[in-house]
């Protein structure tokens, strides 16, 4: 696993580089959103210190020691997780790093150590804080977390900080790809767009059968709503929203997202810019035949983020959805 497997970050995989080819340091922290693969390039770049013929671009992938790493068992690797969804115990700290980093590595090497400081509560980083003031000269620990402030100061302040980027969506495309999510998914240009460049959220959605399906009625409902009688809307299509109460926030959004491509249209900005690329046809005939003007699909646009509010206040469901199911047929009139 050398830095070239991973796609995209190239600022990130120069500095680590940069870093390999010098004194790299003890302590490393990686920070991002869930899924943008925090861990993924940890564990390159664990792999990278513990390599015998490392370079600037990453673990050399033959030695015994990237063998090792590959196969999981590596003596001089140590991964803390929380195991049971309860965050690592602070015991847990203790034996496996704080007593174990004075312990001779076992290759003759480094001794790389990756916690994950999401799952570390305050009592685990006071346990870890002296080792990482003062790490014994062969030692390095790796940290990843959704951001610096999930940690103490003091901790953050001697470590090396290593945000990931944003994925652009080309990327995304190739990550997904090389996942073996099709090129044909109708939705994988909506995707590439809606997981605002996380790729874990974006594989998540593309494998979610449950998002591809409802994304399509939604859509769908969105196109129609215009042309609704009154009391369908009020029963059947509400109905809906009501059978995917639990998800409603997803629904709203995905509304949102075509509320959005209208008033993209009716505003002439390029289509590439369209985010559900597989309705292209549709929404463009919508706009024209019913001659949309930019203030309606502003107002639409608004009673869908006023909804998804109220819904995050806990004001009643069926008030919220019904209101906004009346809006949206009264600014998206057919014509
Ligand atoms: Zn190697």
């Amino acid at each position: 696993m050398s830095f070239s497997t991973i796609i995209g970050q190239e600022q990130l995989k120069r500095r680590l580089g940069t870093s390999l080819a010098g004194d790299p340091g003890h302590a490393f922290l990686f920070t991002g959103p869930t899924g943008a693969g925090k861990t993924l390039v940890a564990r390159a770049f664990g792999k990278a210190l513990l390599c015998q013929t490392p370079s600037e671009a990453g673990a050399c992938g033959q030695c015994v020691a990237c063998r090792l790493f590959d196969e999981g068992v590596h003596p001089d690797w140590r991964s803390l997780v929380s195991k049971d969804g309860k965050g690592i115990r602070v015991e847990q700290v203790r034996t496996d790093i704080v007593a174990d980093v004075s312990l001779y590595s076992q290759m003759g090497g480094r001794k790389v150590y990756l916690v994950d400081a999401d799952h570390l509560n305050e009592q685990g980083q006071n346990a870890l804080l002296k080792t990482i003031e003062e790490p014994p000269p062969h030692v390095c620990i790796l940290m990843t977390a959704s951001g610096p402030e999930r940690l103490a100061g003091t901790i953050v302040s001697r470590m090396a900080h290593f945000p990931l980027a944003r994925s652009t969506p080309e990327e995304l495309r190739r990550i997904l790809t090389g996942a073996g999510i099709s090129e044909e998914l109708p939705a994988l240009p909506f995707l590439l767009r809606y997981a605002r460049g996380i790729p874990g959220v974006a594989l998540e959605l593309a494998t979610d059968t449950w998002f591809i399906q409802v994304r399509e009625e939604v859509l769908d409902r969105m196109a129609s709503v215009g042309e609704k009688d009154r009391a369908v809307l009020l029963t059947e299509t509400y109905g809906f929203f009501n059978r995917e109460k639990d998800h409603a926030d997803t629904l709203l959004d995905v509304a949102g997202t075509y509320v959005r491509d209208l008033a993209l249209v009716a505003s002439g900005a390029r289509e590439t810019l369209l985010l559900n690329a597989d309705r292209r046809g549709a929404i463009l005939d919508l706009v024209r035949r019913n001659r949309y003007d930019i203030a309606q699909l502003d107002r639409a646009g608004a009673a869908v983020q006023h909804a998804r509010r109220c819904l995050t206040l806990n004001t009643n469901f069926e008030t919220t959805i019904c209101s906004l199911l009346l809006q949206l047929r009264k600014e998206l009139a057919h014509a």
